[in-house]
């Protein structure tokens, strides 16, 4: 069969559709279960627009009826800019750029904007109260336009004050960083719980009167119509759950809805890390924090999905051997587990993506967050493979390895080994490097604040890369020989060291956590590894290339880095964290920048890629019982955004 992987393409992004293999094997019941699932998963969205920057719903809207609404020519450069424009706030869920953080540049003019929204009829005007056209257009102009206004929608780095100088709307007005340090600092000293709740996180914290309350996400409270649908869908889906536990699961998630309670929150999250029998699955929440600079609040998110059975069992095989790989890791023995427990893995399907986690999504996931509920009952640890498949169908044949890697042997690696060492490393990351290691006691897990995400990261990947080159590997039947290792190496210190720099800007700083990581590893070892000429940058035509001379010394140099982020990590050792990520995970080299960005613009590829999903239906007979669910993939971009906009727009 002929799938079409590509659907469209503007600015820096690729968007890609995902097929879901294994649907119509499913029984009817499990397809319902997914059906009201997925349902769930899209109810939401507005509410993510809103976390990201409060104007972000009120521009989303306001574009929208403009795209609506036009009747001029749609040929003409403005209305085309227009619409690349909106693509792009449609991907980032706002007005700031998903990866990058940094406010779109529009590419329309303030007069087409203008003249657009005076042509609106009345009725798709979202004024405020008292509010007239024209203070209406002068309060969105400078939100739209100046780039001073809102530039960056999280900043964690450097001297101002993170949580003043955040677009995003986890914080009300005028709340401070010092304050918000303060307020959860208390909340914390006060607890003495060897299991606390994660403080914050489903909630913006607020000035009112001078003083600061928290605004819960819940049913009642903030963002209560769209919570209210999610509860909806999670209701209809009790009655076709898999089992008891599962039903029991989701109901949790409806009292936490329901309550706003965060020790409900923990309840759930334990009955759902220990739910490895049912073949659906879901997250459905406020997850994780890399949106706030202070890690604490959580955006919305949500992802429906099924085992695939066939390809977890290699995932099973890595978990059922965690201990063997937590005692012969090079970290220090202290940091160790002397227990690993729980490590539950599977690789997915995905049928849904929703909130933080559509269009641009994850390939792993592991959760849940909490320290502690890691520790006493594990994680769950999942790789979506049908997404990774559409990235490498999507990729193939584009010109991407002849012009960035070395030569015919690397590029020979890369084919023969390259997916599958990919997946690998994705399941040595999720399975195994998140649950590795331990705090020492009286370690506070906030420790590395801005720093914690990155540093977690590359602790994961670093576990990964070390293991892969592993003897154990062959010997567990997960990779045929000793040379599959080096094509993951080589992809990623090409990646990590060159070609991940095409998605920022030049001038700019590296600022995202997973990509920090890659160049922190990358660099480091790159350095380390420089008087014995483990990797080089090697040139040829006034090019540079990742050339990599010795293999096993990289292996050993990610082994002590390993172990290095690990007491770091298991310390709070905070200064050594900071210097490790500003050293060598921050700052690009201009000159490489330039040359990478330049050879990279002329093979035409996007440096971001997303997903539509598919339309998922229920299919009745004429009693009105529900005999069938479909899956149909022919939705384009724009039409499955403004589907979106029209029926599941609550807030
Ligand atoms: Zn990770």
């Amino acid at each position: 069969m002929n799938f079409n992987y590509i659907v469209d393409q503007f600015a820096d992004i690729q968007v890609l559709r995902y097929q879901v293999p294994g649907f119509d094997a499913l029984s009817l019941r499990q397809k319902q279960l997914l059906y009201h699932l997925s349902e769930a998963a899209l109810m939401g969205r507005d509410i993510l627009y809103d976390q990201n920057c409060r104007y972000n719903l009120i521009i989303r809207k306001t574009l929208e009826a403009i795209y609506r609404n036009y009747s001029g020519d749609k040929g003409a450069v403005d209305f085309k800019a227009f619409e690349v424009y909106l693509k792009r706030v449609w991907f980032a869920n706002g007005i700031h750029h998903h990866y990058a953080e940094d406010k779109f540049v529009p590419g329309f003019s303030e007069e087409f904007f203008e003249r657009e929204v005076r042509a609106l009829p009345s009725g798709a005007l979202l004024l405020s109260e008292g509010e007239t056209v024209d203070t209406f257009i002068a309060r969105l102009k400078p939100v739209i336009f100046d780039s001073d206004v809102l530039p960056k929608r999280t900043v964690q780095s450097g001297e101002r004050d993170w949580i003043l100088e955040s677009a995003n709307n986890y914080y009300g007005e005028g709340v401070t960083k010092a304050e918000v340090e303060a307020f959860y600092g208390k909340m914390k000293a006060e607890d003495a719980s060897a299991t606390p709740v994660s403080f914050g996180l489903n909630s913006r914290l607020e000035k009112v009167n001078g003083e600061l309350k928290e605004n819960v996400w819940k049913v009642g409270g903030l963002y209560s119509p769209a919570i209210e649908r999610i509860v909806s869908e999670l209701e209809k889906a009790v009655a076709f759950a898999e089992n008891e536990k599962q039903a029991e699961i989701i109901e949790t998630l409806i009292r936490y809805y329901r309550s706003g309670d965060l020790k409900t929150f923990d309840a759930y999250s334990i009955l759902w890390v220990e739910d490895t029998a049912s073949q659906v699955d879901f997250v459905n929440g406020f997850i994780e924090t890399y949106g706030d600079a202070l890690g604490l609040k959580a955006s919305w998110e949500a992802t429906v999905n099924f085992r695939n059975e066939e390809a977890t069992r290699r995932t099973q095989t890595i978990s059922g051997n965690a201990q063997w790989f937590e005692d012969h890791s090079p970290v220090d023995k202290c940091f160790k587990k002397a227990k690993v427990k729980g490590v539950s893995a599977k690789v997915i399907t995905v049928a849904m993506l929703g909130g933080d986690c559509y269009p641009s999504t994850p390939i792993g996931i592991n959760l849940p967050n909490a320290d502690w509920i890691r520790r006493d009952y594990g994680s769950k640890s999942v790789t979506i493979e049908n997404i990774m498949e559409a990235y490498d169908k999507a990729s193939q044949g584009n010109g991407f390895s002849e012009e960035f890697v070395w030569s015919e042997t690397e590029r020979t690696l890369l084919r023969r080994y390259g997916f599958l060492t990919d997946i690998l490393h994705t399941d040595l990351h999720e399975c195994l490097g998140h649950g590795s290691g331990q705090l020492l006691p009286g370690t506070d897990p906030d420790a590395l604040k801005a720093y914690a995400s990155t540093l977690e990261e590359a602790r994961a990947d670093l576990f990964g890369l070390y293991y892969l080159a592993d003897p154990k590997m062959q010997e567990l039947g997960l990779v045929p020989d000793g040379e599959a290792y080096k094509a993951e190496y080589y992809r990623y210190m090409m990646n990590g060291l060159m070609t991940q720099l095409v998605r920022i800007e030049l001038g700019k700083d590296v600022e995202e956590a997973h990509m920090r990581n890659r160049q922190l590893i990358a660099r480091w070892a790159f350095e380390q590894g420089k008087a014995e000429q483990v990797v080089e940058l090697r040139r040829r035509d006034g090019k540079r290339y990742v050339v990599i001379n010795d293999y096993e010394k990289l292996r050993t140099l990610f082994g002590r880095l390993l172990a290095e982020v690990q007491r770091i990590k298991s310390e709070g050792d905070y200064e050594a964290g900071r210097d490790l990520v500003e050293r060598y995970g921050v700052k690009i080299d201009l000159d490489l920048h330039k040359e990478v960005a330049d050879r990279y613009a002329r093979l035409h590829l996007s440096p971001y890629k997303g997903f539509v999903n598919p339309v998922m239906r229920e299919v009745k007979n004429d009693r009105g019982e529900v005999t069938d669910v479909t899956l149909d993939y022919t939705e384009g971009y724009a039409e499955q955004m403004l589907r979106y906009s029209r029926e599941y727009s609550f807030l």
